[in-house]
């Protein structure tokens, strides 16, 4: 039955050190879904109305956070490095670097790990297998 285990049977290292970079760098898509929304716009004390106008975008009929103006693709929860809205940041943001498509292959991996410092860092735990899996269900 081994030849049915994915290639990262033996775990993966992976440690947030907190550096932003996910954040920010490049154009890309931060999904947000009804239930974020609400949970955001409770968290910021506004409206979901207000909170959709201000924050977020609609890209291919799905919505997305938009980014700050002027800036360098930084997600318009960044501040600093760190994330405004840690707390309730969406399930994207949350279950970074665990995506099928980062888990695809060991080149992917290897192309998240050119993003992510965090990504095989030094100081890394290792995540088991069945620590991995529930992520990609
Ligand atoms: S790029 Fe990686 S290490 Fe840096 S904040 Fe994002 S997940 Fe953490
Ligand atoms: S919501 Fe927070 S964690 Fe997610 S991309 Fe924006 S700043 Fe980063």
């Amino acid at each position: 039955m081994t030849d049915s285990l994915p290639w990262f049977k033996d775990g993966l290292r992976f440690k947030c050190t907190g550096c932003g970079g996910c954040c920010t760098g490049s154009p890309g898509y931060v999904w947000v879904t009804e239930e974020e929304i609400l949970a955001l716009s409770d968290f910021l004390k506004i409206s979901r109305e207000a909170f959709i106008k201000k924050y977020t975008h609609l890209i291919a009929g799905r919505i997305s956070l938009k980014e700050l103006p002027r800036s360098n693709y930084d997600c318009v929860f960044l501040e600093g490095k760190r994330c405004s809205v840690y707390p309730l940041r969406p399930k994207q943001c949350r279950t970074f670097p665990w995506w099928k498509d980062n888990l695809s292959s060991q080149d992917a991996w290897k192309e998240a790990a050119a993003r992510c410092e965090g990504i095989d860092h030094a100081d890394a735990a290792l995540f088991s297998l069945t620590e991995i899996q529930p992520h990609l269900e």
